[in-house]
């Protein structure tokens, strides 16, 4: 499949390079970079990390195409890979290292494919940055690594996006492959799992598909929120889970909220997520972000000054995703101008960012804001007192947390007493009625939105 003409492709602009790009461009981000493959125009390239392939994603990719295009005009796209290192599969040699999009095209004419799990390299123990916000969940997860039996079944990991619950599962698993190589591990997001469930029924397969997933020594499904409302694939997994726990076989399992709190879960599903541990990643504090950023500047060929790190560990708190997006941007800015980088620079760098993170309102906000304005106590919204002055602004922040959050209606209804999601919902409705048959009324609630929302 190696085309030896675009291989020679890559290697003919490469002298180019430096002066396309400058020095310290080519030799910070683009020496690394090498040719994989060439698939129907669409040319890979090998970069050494996902930082890496991020910025010169961002940087440089236009150009390199534009170069590439006018070396050979078939190619029509670049794909930047992680390192071939980065690829962890069962059965190495009939799975061409590649990118995932490839992999699935072969496997869908592939009459049986062997279980590959993929792995970040990055994403390893020594990586991930601990505070307080993450602290328990690496504890389980470094428990469950160093293990030789099961002490807790499922290990379940939850906590809002981006805030490193694949990374934590990538590290479990390279941890185990490292000290521990005879244990298979088995590592896939929940999409996957229902892909291969839905194409082994179409196939007649279930059994295989089946076998394969009773035979590892660690399951590990990523986001299982994604099989809410999925029947036949909950019923599957429900039993996967069942069998390999039968077996004692450690089961590791993230969501982006606790078992208690998925919607559209089975009951008997739901309950045996919550059997072992589970174990939140809080939002990020200010020193935890401080602490990822430094960490993340110690691969990074490049000074950033100390106070540029310490602006965005506090103005970017929504995720840790998005803080390494707005800690490429600084650097790629940084090394296209030449020159250090000071606060004023980046707030127009990240003016977009910036404003997302400043419009961050959590349940506790909204809460005071509108205890505030009624002259409540904020422990009144969280009573079951039902007289209208109370009623009726715990109705009002339930509605605020809808509109203004992202959280569910029962994780709302917990941060109001603990009560039920239907509540919520009709709190919603009542206000949104009123709203409309009271103008007055309205405008208030419209009010306290604006402020809150600022
Ligand atoms: P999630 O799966 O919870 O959405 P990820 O595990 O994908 O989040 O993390 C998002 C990004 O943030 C990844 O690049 C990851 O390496 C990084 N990250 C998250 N937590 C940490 C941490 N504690 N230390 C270093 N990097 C982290
Ligand atoms: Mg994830």
């Amino acid at each position: 499949m190696i085309n030896t003409t675009e291989k020679n492709i890559w290697s003919r602009i490469a002298p180019s390079l430096p002066g396309h790009f400058g020095d310290k461009v080519y030799e910070g981000w683009l020496r690394n970079i090498q040719y994989q493959d060439t698939h129907g125009g669409r040319i890979y390239l090998t970069v050494p990390s996902r930082f890496v392939r991020d910025w010169v994603s961002v940087r440089c990719k236009d150009k390199l195409l534009t170069l590439l295009q006018a070396e050979d005009g078939n190619i029509n796209s670049i794909e930047f890979v992680i390192c071939s290192n980065n690829t962890k599969a069962a059965p190495k040699k009939d799975i061409p290292e590649k990118n995932e999009d490839i992999q699935v095209i072969e496997k869908l004419d592939a009459p049986k494919e062997s279980i590959v799990s993929r792995l970040d390299n990055r994403y390893t123990f020594d990586q991930f940055v601990v505070g307080k916000p993450n602290e328990l969940a690496y504890a389980a997860a470094q428990r469950v690594a160093n293990a030789t039996s099961v002490y807790f079944n499922p290990l379940f990991l939850y906590g809002g996006v981006g805030l490193g619950k694949t990374h934590l599962m990538h590290a479990i698993a390279w941890h185990i492959e490292q000290t521990q190589p005879k244990r298979t591990v088995l590592y896939m997001s929940a999409e996957q799992f229902m892909y291969r469930f839905v194409r082994a029924l179409r196939h007649k397969d279930i059994m295989s598909f089946r076998e394969q997933f009773r035979s590892v020594d660690v399951l590990m499904i990523d986001d299982v929120q994604f099989i809410s409302g999925k029947e036949s694939t909950q019923e599957e997994f429900f039993h996967t889970f069942n069998a390999l726990v039968d077996k004692k076989k450690q089961i590791v399992l993230s969501a982006d909220k606790s078992p208690s709190d998925l919607d559209g879960i089975q009951e008997r599903v739901r309950s045996r997520l919550g059997w072992g541990l589970v174990a939140d990643i809080h939002p990020t504090t200010y020193e935890l972000r401080l602490g990822i950023l430094q960490a993340k500047m110690e691969s990074v060929p490049l000074e950033i000054k100390p106070e540029v790190l310490e602006f965005l560990a506090h103005k970017i708190t929504s995720n840790i995703r998005e803080l390494e997006g707005a800690l490429n941007r600084v650097v790629a800015h940084a090394t296209l101008v030449g020159r250090e980088i000071n606060v004023d620079g980046i707030k127009s760098v990240l003016q977009d960012l910036l404003r997302a993170n400043a419009r961050q309102v959590t349940i506790e906000d909204i809460q005071k804001h509108v205890a505030e304005h009624y002259n409540i106590r904020i422990s009144d919204l969280h009573s079951s007192k039902r007289q209208r002055v109370i009623a009726r602004p715990r109705q009002i922040a339930m509605y605020l947390c809808k509109k203004l959050t992202s959280k569910s209606l029962p994780e709302i209804g917990r941060n109001f007493g603990g009560r039920d999601h239907t509540t919520v919902i009709h709190s919603v409705r009542k206000i949104e009625d009123l709203k409309e048959k009271d103008l007055a009324f309205g405008e208030d609630v419209d009010m306290l939105e604006h402020i809150i929302g600022k």
